[in-house]
C-alpha cells in the first residue's frame, strides 16, 4: 500500500512507546484543559463546562468515506472522514452548526474510535481525516494505540478551524501526517466579530507556521495521493477581499509548495444574516480576483 518512505509517522511513535507517554500526558491535561488557545482550565473528567462543551470521550457525528475533500485526499474510495461534534470556535456563519454547535453526535470510546478508523481503512479510504480534532486529541492518540497493532497504516489528517495552540501542536508532532487548517481571517477584529476569537489571526498565523515546520510542503505518491504535508483552506467571505489577499500572501511567503485551497462556497448560514456584510454570497468577480492573486503569487489555486 505504502512504500517504506510513506509510512505514517504515528507508527514509529507507537513502536517507540511515545504514543503511550503522550496519551498519559494528554489525559492529565484534561483535568485543567489548556489544549487550545481558549485555555478554559476546566476539569473535563468531571464536566463539560469548557468552551467546546466536551468531556473526555469523543462524540462523533459521522464516520464515512467523503468525496468532497481536496483531490489528493480523495482518490477513488474517498477520504475516511470522522466528524467530531462541537468546536473551539463560534463562527456566526458555521456551515455545520448542527454538528459544531447543536452537539449532534454519539458518544463513543477510544476503542470504538479505533474501530471506526480501521473500518474506513478497510473500505479503501486514502486517509483518516479527523474533522475538528483539537478538543479530541487525547482520544485520537488513545485510538491510535489500539489501531496500530490491528494494522492501521494510512495517513492521519488534522482538519481544524486553525484555532490551535503551538504548545499542543508541538506535543503532538508526528501524530498527524497531514495538517489541513482553515485560515479564516487575517485580522483579529474579524475573528472577534465572526468567530468569537479575538486573537484568531495571531493564533492561526503561529499555528500554520508550526504545522508547516512539522509537515512541510504537500507530498503525493505515484497515485497522486497525499501522504505528508500542509493543506490550507481559505473560505472567501463577501466584501473581505483585502483580508483574503493578505491570507494568500502569507501562505505564498511561507511556501508555494503548500496546497492552498481557495473556497467559494460561502452561504449565509446559522447567524450570518445578523451581520450585513455576511448576508450575500461571494460574487464571481470577487472569487476571480482571489484566484488571480493566488496564481499571480505562483501558487496553483486548488479551489
Ligand atoms: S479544548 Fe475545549 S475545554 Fe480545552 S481549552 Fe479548548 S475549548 Fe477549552
Amino acid at each position: 500500500m505504502y512504500t517504506m518512505d510513506h509510512v505514517p509517522s504515528y507508527i514509529a511513535l507507537y513502536e517507540q512507546g511515545i504514543l503511550n507517554e503522550l496519551a498519559e500526558k494528554l489525559d492529565g491535561m484534561l483535568y485543567s484543559c489548556e489544549l487550545c488557545p481558549r485555555k478554559c482550565r476546566v476539569d473535563r473528567h468531571a464536566s463539560r463546562d469548557g468552551y467546546c462543551r466536551s468531556g473526555v470521550d469523543p462524540v462523533v457525528s459521522s464516520a464515512q468515506p467523503h468525496f468532497g475533500e481536496e483531490p489528493p485526499l480523495v482518490g477513488s474510495r474517498g477520504s475516511g472522514t470522522i466528524f467530531f461534534t462541537n468546536c473551539n470556535l463560534g463562527c456566526v456563519f458555521c456551515q455545520n452548526y448542527d454538528i459544531s454547535h447543536a452537539g449532534h453526535g454519539k458518544t463513543i470510546s477510544a476503542l470504538d474510535l479505533a474501530s471506526l478508523m480501521l473500518n474506513l481503512q478497510a473500505r479503501g479510504c486514502l486517509n483518516i481525516n479527523t474533522v475538528t480534532p483539537t478538543h479530541m486529541i487525547f482520544s485520537i492518540v488513545k485510538a491510535l494505540i489500539y489501531a496500530v497493532p490491528r494494522g492501521l497504516s494510512i495517513p492521519l489528517v488534522y482538519n481544524s478551524g486553525g484555532y490551535d495552540s503551538v504548545e499542543t501542536l508541538e506535543m503532538i508532532e508526528d501524530v498527524f501526517d497531514i495538517y489541513m487548517p482553515d485560515f479564516k481571517y487575517f485580522r483579529n477584529g474579524s475573528g472577534e466579530k465572526f468567530s468569537d476569537a479575538a486573537d484568531y489571526a495571531d493564533v492561526a498565523r503561529a499555528a500554520v507556521r508550526e504545522m508547516y515546520r512539522q509537515a512541510g510542503d504537500l507530498k503525493t505518491d505515484q497515485r497522486g495521493a497525499a501522504y505528508r504535508g500542509l493543506i490550507v483552506r481559505h473560505l472567501v467571505l463577501p466584501g473581505a477581499m483585502e483580508e483574503t489577499i493578505q491570507v494568500i500572501d502569507f501562505i505564498a511567503d511561507l511556501s508555494r509548495g503548500i496546497y492552498f485551497n481557495l473556497m467559494d462556497q460561502y452561504r449565509p448560514e446559522y447567524h450570518a444574516r445578523e451581520y450585513p456584510s455576511l448576508r450575500r454570497r461571494v460574487t464571481m468577480d470577487e472569487f476571480r480576483r482571489a484566484l488571480n492573486h493566488t496564481a499571480g503569487r505562483g501558487m496553483v489555486p486548488a479551489g
